[in-house]
C-alpha cells in the first residue's frame, strides 16, 4: 500500500479549508450579530427619540392653546375692567372667567399699587402677596408696557399648599397709563399634568422651564423644592438650547437631578416663553436592549460552544486519524520488515491448520518448488508429494513422533523435489501448536534452502579428505568425530574404528605439564594451539611424533537442540618422516661439502704440483734454446717459441684456478671494509694497465662512505677483476672510462662497476659467471675465463649476488649486493 492511501492523509489536506471555513463562518455570524445588536440599540434610540418628540409636540401644543386661552380670558376681564359699562363690572364676571378656565386656581385684579380690588377676585388669595417673585411679575407687567400674556417665576404658594406661575397682562388705558393688573394663579404642576396622556412611556421624563431656564414643574415630580423653584440647574446643553432661544431641538444630557442619561427633545409652547424637555432614560430603553442583547449573546455563545464542540471533534478526529496513521504505518513497516527479514533470509514459510488440512504457502516456498503461480493450491498432500521418494518415509515417521510426543518444535531436513526434477535440500524448522487436549492443531515455521551450505560442506569435505596432513574434529577431550583419510592412515585404523574414540593428545588437555600445558591455556585464551610437538599414540601401540595444532569452532547452538557443543579442528602434521627426510638431506649436504672439499683439495694440490713439471719443460725448452738454438732452423725457433707460450700460458691457467680454489677453501677474514680502500687497492694493482690504456676510474663520491662487512683480500680481488675486465673489453671507438657507484638497498649495498667497452649479448649474461667460459678466442681477448667465476665465488661467499646488464657495443654495468656491517 502506498504511504497516500492512508486514512488521515486525505482529510489532514482538506483540514485547512474546513477550518479556514469554520473561522469564516463564526466571524461572520459573531459580526452580524454585533451589527443586529448595535442597530437593534439604535433603533431603540431613535424610537425613544421620536417618542419624546411626538410628546413634547402635544405637550407644547396643549399648554400653548391652554395659556392662549388663559390669556383670552385675562383680556376679557381686563376689557370689562377699563372699559367698565358699570354694571358689567362683578364678582361674578371674575367668577365666571375662572370657570372658563379650568386648572386655574384664582383669578384676580390688582390696582395700579398692587392692591387686589375688592371684589374681583375669585379663588384664594395668593399667600404670601409680598414674595419677592409676586412682586418681581408686578413690576414687569407695570414698567414693562406690552400687550402680551406674562408669566412669573415660579413661586411656593401658601394657601393652596402648591408651586404656582402667576400669568398676567397689564391693565393699561387708553392714554397709555399703567391701571393695574389681572392675573391668574395656576398650578405649576398642573400645566404639565393636564396635557400628558393616560399612559406615558416608561421611564419618561417631562420638565416644564421657562425662559430664565427655571424649571416650573416635572413629572415625576421632584420632592425637594425651595420655595417656588426646583433647586436644581438645567444641563449644560438644555440651557444652551434655551438660552438660544430655540423653539425645538433634541439632545442628550445627563441629568442634574437624577444623574441619568437621557435621549431628550426640547420644545416652546406655541407662542409663550415655555419649554417643554421630554426625555426618556437611556436606562429603559437600554433594558429592553440589554434582554435583547443577552439573548443574541446566549444564542452567540451557542453557537461558538457549537463551533468549539465541532473543532474539538474534529481535532479529536484528527488525533484519531493520525494514531490510525501511525498505526498503519506501523503495521505497514512490520510487515515490511518481516517481509524483508523473511526475503533476506531467502526462507520460504508456511502455516499448516490440520484440522482443516489447510496450508498456507509463502511465494519464496514456492519459488523452491518452482510451481507456477496458476498451480499454486495450499493443502498437506502439496508437501507431502514433494518430498523426495527416498525422504518420504523419514519425514512422516518424524512427524508422527513429534504428534504423538510433546514437542514444542521439529526440525527435520530433507530433499524438495524441483517441478525441474532435480531435488532441493532443505531445512524445514516448525513450531507445533496443541489444543488442550495435547492434539497438534496448527504448524508452522519455515523452511531454508540448503543447497549453497552442502555445496560449501561438499568444497570442505573434498578439502578435508584429500589432505596430506591429517585433519579431525574433536570435542575438548579428544574424542574423535571425524577424521580424514591421511590421519586415518597414520593412527592406522579405519574411519568406523577411529569416529568415537578418545585420543587426548590431539588436543592439548588442560593441567597438562610443560608445553602441552602451556597451549591448553592458549586454547583457553585465545581459541587457538600449536604448533607444537607432541607423541600420538598408534592402534599398534606405537608412537610417532606429530605437530600439532588447531582452533576452537564456535559451538552451533540452535533453538531447536540440533546444534553442536565446542569442536576443535586439529591438524596432525608427521613429523617423524619429515625428521627422517631432513636427516638425509643432512647427511647428503655433509657429503657434498666433503666431496667439493676434496676436489679443492685435489685442484689445489693437482694445480700446484702442475706447476713443478710446467717449471721443468718451461725451463729445459729456454736451456735448449740458448744452448742449442744457434744450430735451429726458424721453422725449430718457432716451434720452441710456441711451447714457451704454451707454457706460460698454462702456468696463467693455473695461477688463477689455484686462486680461484683458495677462494673456496680458505675462510672469510670478514671484518668492516671500505669499499673505497678495496677499490684503491685494485687499481694499485692495476696501474699499468690503466696507464698504457688511458683509461679514466670515475669513483662517484657516495662511495667514500661505504662500508661492507667482508673480507678486504678478496674484494680488492673482485674489483681488480672487474675493473681489469673493463679495461680489457674497451671499445676500440673511444678511451676506457669506468665508473664505480653503490647505493642502498634492503640487505646491503648494491656496488656498480660500469664501463664503456664492447659490451655483452643478453644471450651471455648468465654465462659468462661459470668457469672457463670465455665469449671471444684467445688471439683477440687474452684470458682464461676464470675471472667472473672467481667474481661470483667471491659474492656468493659473501652472502650477495652478482648480475650483469649491458648494451652491446655501448657497454657494460657488473652489478652486484654485498651484505652491510650492522646486517641491515
Ligand atoms: P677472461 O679471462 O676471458 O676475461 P672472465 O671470466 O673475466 O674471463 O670473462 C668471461 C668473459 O666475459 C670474457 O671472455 C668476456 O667475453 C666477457 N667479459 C667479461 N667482462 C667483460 C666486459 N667488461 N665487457 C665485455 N665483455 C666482458
Amino acid at each position: 500500500m502506498c504511504p497516500s492511501d492512508s486514512p488521515a492523509a486525505v482529510p489532514a489536506r482538506h483540514g485547512r479549508w474546513i477550518l479556514a471555513a469554520l473561522a469564516g463562518i463564526t466571524v461572520i455570524v459573531v459580526g452580524l450579530a454585533v451589527l443586529t445588536v448595535e442597530l437593534d440599540r439604535q433603533g431603540r434610540r431613535a424610537s425613544a427619540s421620536a417618542a419624546a418628540r411626538l410628546l413634547s409636540g402635544a405637550l407644547a401644543q396643549g399648554l400653548g392653546a391652554y395659556l392662549d386661552r388663559i390669556d383670552l380670558e385675562l383680556r376679557d376681564l381686563a376689557d370689562a375692567r377699563l372699559n367698565p359699562p358699570g354694571q358689567h363690572w362683578s364678582q361674578a364676571l371674575v367668577e365666571r372667567h375662572r370657570r372658563h378656565l379650568p386648572g386655574v386656581i384664582t383669578v384676580e385684579l390688582l390696582d395700579a399699587a398692587g392692591r387686589p380690588v375688592p371684589g374681583a377676585r375669585a379663588g384664594a388669595a395668593l399667600a404670601p402677596e409680598r414674595d419677592a417673585v409676586v412682586q418681581a411679575f408686578f413690576a414687569e407687567l407695570r414698567d414693562v408696557p406690552g400687550t402680551a400674556l406674562v408669566l412669573s417665576s415660579p413661586l411656593w404658594d401658601g394657601a393652596s399648599g402648591q408651586r404656582v406661575v402667576l400669568a398676567g397682562r397689564r391693565l393699561t388705558r387708553p392714554d397709555g397709563a399703567f391701571a393695574g393688573v389681572v392675573r391668574a394663579v395656576l398650578p405649576a404642576q398642573g400645566l404639565v399634568e393636564r396635557f400628558l396622556p393616560d399612559s406615558v412611556p416608561p421611564g419618561l421624563h417631562v420638565s416644564l422651564l421657562n425662559q430664565r431656564v427655571e424649571f416650573l414643574a416635572r413629572r415625576p415630580a421632584v420632592a425637594a423644592v425651595q420655595g417656588g423653584a426646583i433647586s436644581t440647574a438645567a444641563s449644560a446643553p438644555l440651557r444652551a438650547l434655551i438660552e438660544r432661544g430655540a423653539e425645538e431641538s433634541s439632545y442628550r444630557a445627563v441629568s442634574q437631578l437624577d444623574g441619568q442619561s437621557r435621549i431628550a427633545f426640547l420644545r416652546r409652547a406655541a407662542g409663550h416663553p415655555l419649554y417643554f424637555s421630554v426625555g426618556i432614560a437611556e436606562e429603559t430603553f437600554l433594558d429592553a436592549w440589554r434582554s435583547e442583547l443577552a439573548r443574541v449573546a446566549v444564542v452567540v455563545v451557542a453557537f461558538l460552544l457549537l463551533v468549539g464542540l465541532v473543532l474539538s471533534a474534529w481535532r479529536q478526529r484528527g488525533r484519531a486519524l493520525a494514531a490510525l496513521a501511525e498505526a498503519h504505518r506501523a503495521a505497514h513497516a512490520q510487515a515490511d520488515r518481516f517481509d524483508r527479514v523473511l526475503r533476506g533470509a531467502n526462507d520460504g514459510w508456511w502455516d499448516w491448520d490440520l484440522l482443516r488440512d489447510e496450508v498456507e504457502y509463502s511465494p519464496r516456498w514456492w519459488e523452491m518448488l518452482g510451481e507456477p503461480a496458476e498451480t499454486r493450491r495450499g493443502s498437506s498432500l502439496l508437501w507431502r508429494d514433494r518430498v523426495h521418494p527416498d525422504d518420504r518415509a523419514r519425514v512422516e515417521a518424524e512427524l508422527a513422533a513429534a504428534w504423538a510426543g510433546d514437542a514444542a518444535t521439529l526440525r527435520s531436513e530433507f530433499r524438495l523435489r524441483h517441478l525441474s526434477g532435480r531435488s532441493l535440500p532443505v531445512l524445514a524448522r516448525s513450531l507445533l501448536q496443541r489444543d488442550a487436549a495435547g492434539r497438534v492443531v496448527r504448524m508452522s515455521g519455515t523452511i531454508t534452502d540448503l543447497s549453497s551450505i552442502r555445496a560449501v560442506e561438499a568444497r570442505l569435505r573434498a578439502m578435508f579428505d584429500l589432505s596430506p596432513l591429517g585433519c579431525c574434529l574433536c570435542d575438548g577431550d579428544g574424542r574423535i568425530r571425524d577424521a580424514n583419510p591421511a590421519l586415518l592412515a597414520l593412527l592406522g585404523g579405519d574411519r568406523a574404528g577411529t569416529v568415537g574414540r578418545r585420543l587426548p593428545e590431539l588436543v592439548p588437555q588442560p593441567g597438562a605439564g610443560g608445553e602441552e600445558g602451556a597451549q591448553a591455556a592458549r586454547l583457553a585464551a585465545e581459541g587457538r594451539f600449536g604448533p607444537y610437538e607432541s607423541l600420538l599414540p598408534l592402534a599398534d601401540g606405537r608412537t610417532v611424533p606429530v605437530r600439532l595444532r588447531g582452533v576452537r569452532l564456535a559451538a552451533t547452538d540452535e533453538a531447536d537442540g540440533a546444534g553442536e557443543g565446542e569442536t576443535i579442528y586439529t591438524l596432525v602434521e608427521d613429523v617423524g618422516a619429515q625428521r627422517a627426510m631432513l636427516r638425509a638431506l643432512e647427511e647428503r649436504t655433509r657429503e657434498l661439502a666433503r666431496s667439493n672439499a676434496d676436489l679443492e683439495q685435489f685442484a689445489y694440490v693437482a694445480s700446484h704440483d702442475l706447476r713443478e713439471p710446467l717449471r721443468m719443460v718451461s725451463s729445459f725448452l729456454g736451456l735448449l734454446e740458448r744452448r742449442h738454438g744457434e744450430g735451429f732452423d726458424d721453422e725449430a725457433r718457432q716451434f720452441i717459441a710456441f711451447a714457451k707460450d704454451g707454457a706460460q700460458r698454462m702456468d696463467r691457467l693455473i695461477l688463477d684456478l689455484l686462486d680461484f680454489s683458495r677462494i673456496g677453501r680458505e675462510d672469510l677474514a670478514l671484518a668492516p671494509v671500505r669499499l673505497r680502500a678495496a677499490i684503491a687497492q685494485a687499481a694499485a694493482n692495476l696501474a699499468v694497465g690503466l696507464e698504457e690504456s688511458g683509461a679514466r676510474l670515475e669513483i662517484e663520491p657516495g662511495l667514500d662512505a661505504v662500508t661492507v662487512r667482508g673480507d678486504a683480500g678478496q674484494l680488492a680481488s673482485l674489483f681488480q677483476n672487474l675493473i681489469g675486465n673493463a679495461i680489457k673489453y674497451r671499445s676500440p671507438e673511444r678511451p676506457p672510462l669506468v665508473t664505480l657507484s653503490a647505493r642502498r638497498v634492503e640487505g646491503g649495498w648494491q656496488v656498480s662497476v660500469a664501463d664503456n667497452g664492447i659490451g655483452i649479448e643478453p644471450d651471455y649474461y648468465e654465462r659468462i659467471f661459470r668457469l672457463f667460459q670465455r665469449l671471444h678466442s684467445r688471439e683477440r681477448y687474452d684470458g682464461t675465463g676464470i675471472g667472473l667465476a672467481l667474481c661470483k665465488k667471491i659474492v656468493e661467499r659473501h652472502g650477495g649476488r652478482i648480475w650483469v646488464e649491458s648494451r652491446p657495443g655501448e657497454g657494460s654495468r657488473f652489478l652486484f649486493i654485498l651484505p652491510a656491517p650492522g646486517g641491515g
